[in-house]
């Protein structure tokens, strides 16, 4: 980066850090991932200088030759991957493809039916601080105080009282399989779209190791940047028939000009998750995750729903007497990043919560096996247990250094 050194030492410097801290700590966010070289070269490459409004072989800019053969890659890749019938791969991000399958095909005052926030659910679901919970009539389901998991009866109840017009399957922070084939049989009972948002768990959903919503969806959206290991960005795929009415929806509906340079990355981001191996990545995910929670349980602290079969665990801390928020700012001190997370029924507000959401898709990008997230769990529940320990976190943070040493990512 020697031009922007120059240019702007400051920035280059914030970046320096950035790449620092990524590489010699623990990324324990659910919704993070590292991106590999291939797709950070193609999103920072010259097509983030082209105007490309419009679709493949249709745009409103000359010069799109090469975009349009970038777009189709996306498009075809996508479309195989996930085995879907029509995609639009320009979504900035997951909340604009959200936003896009709700003006396609809802007006303001419609009724969704969505999962609770606080139980798992994501802001565009509906929150009344986004757009989504300002423009319709949201009402939500959430999981059984019991289980902690989602209580399809309760969707069913809820689905028959207000009759939505769109129900959305899908979470942010939710440790188990979804099962998008009951949604789909209460979505036709009271005849509402089914919308599967698929933001977290679409690397699962593309090696085939967690059910696909693609045989039960109207809408499926998702990003490309949290388990699927792409660029930053969102995507949509639907039935053929609903094609038009998406494409019109994203451009010119709520988009201008794509981003080419992050199209062509998540096109790298699909050619990659098409690999053998990256089902065997995500495989990995999975086991790291279970024994992750196999860890916490044998130290004793208390897991939302006991366990997880996906790439994420929910631990409450309360159970250890402290907050999410001091959870999150002990484990920061010692070069492990999660972050605080309502628990269902959190006594607690947000910005303080019972719980921390731990995820492995970036651990296990590194190369982390069990044996090392074993290792890592055991710091975790010792920094938790003692809290007032302040030598422990710094005797970890020199441990978790050298371990991130062995498993370098920028420095390979
Ligand atoms: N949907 C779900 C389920 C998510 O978890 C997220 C992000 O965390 C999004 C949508 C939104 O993605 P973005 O941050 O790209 O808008």
């Amino acid at each position: 980066m020697e031009s922007l050194k120059l240019v702007d030492p400051e920035i280059w410097s914030c970046i320096q850090r950035e790449i620092e801290r990524q590489e010699y700590q623990l990324e324990l966010i659910a919704s993070e991932n590292l991106a590999d070289l291939a797709i950070m070269e193609a999103e920072g490459s010259p097509l983030m200088n082209k105007y490309a409004e419009g679709y493949p072989f249709s745009r409103y800019y000359g010069g799109c030759e090469f975009m349009d053969e970038i777009e189709r890659l996306a498009i075809e890749r996508v479309k195989l991957l996930f085995g879907a019938e029509y995609a639009n791969v320009q979504p900035h991000s997951g909340t604009q493809a959200n936003m896009a399958v709700y003006f396609a095909v809802l007006n303001p005052g419609d009724t969704i039916l969505s999962m609770n926030l606080t139980h798992g659910g994501h802001l565009s679901h509906g929150s009344v601080v986004n757009f989504s919970g300002k423009l319709y009539r949201v009402f939500h389901y959430g999981v059984s105080r019991e289980t902690e998991t989602i209580d399809y009866e309760e969707v069913k109840k809820l689905a028959l009282i207000h009759k939505p017009k769109l129900i959305v399957a899908g979470a942010s922070s939710y440790p188990r399989t979804i099962d998008f084939e009951a949604f789909s049989e209460i979505a036709k009972e009271v005849k509402a779209y089914l919308m599967a948002d698929i933001a977290h768990i679409a690397g699962l959903i593309a090696a085939g190791i967690h059910p696909s919503p693609i045989p039960y969806a109207d809408f499926v959206t998702s990003t490309t940047h949290k388990t699927l290991r792409g660029p930053r960005g969102g995507f949509i795929l639907c039935k053929e028939k609903y094609g038009e009415l998406i494409d019109k929806m994203v451009f010119p509906g709520i988009q201008g000009g794509p981003h080419m340079n992050i199209i062509a990355a998540k096109a790298v981001c699909f050619k990659k998750a098409l690999q053998p191996e990256f089902k065997e990545y995500q495989q990995q995910i999975i086991k790291n995750a279970q024994i992750m929670a196999k860890v916490f349980k044998e130290e004793k602290f208390r897991l939302v729903t006991g366990g997880t079969d996906n790439h994420l665990i929910l631990v409450d801390v309360s159970s250890k007497g402290l907050t999410g928020a001091q959870a999150e700012k002990l484990l920061e001190s010692a070069g492990i990043t999660v972050n605080k997370n309502a628990i269902p029924f959190d006594p607690l507000p947000p910005k303080i919560t019972s719980g921390i959401r731990i995820g492995t898709p970036a651990i296990t990008t590194r190369g982390f096996k069990e044996k090392e997230v074993e290792e890592i769990t055991i710091w975790i529940c010792d920094i938790l247990k003692n809290p007032e320990k302040e030598s422990l976190r710094k005797e970890i943070r020199e441990k978790v250094r050298k371990l991130c040493e062995r498993f370098p990512f920028y420095r390979r």
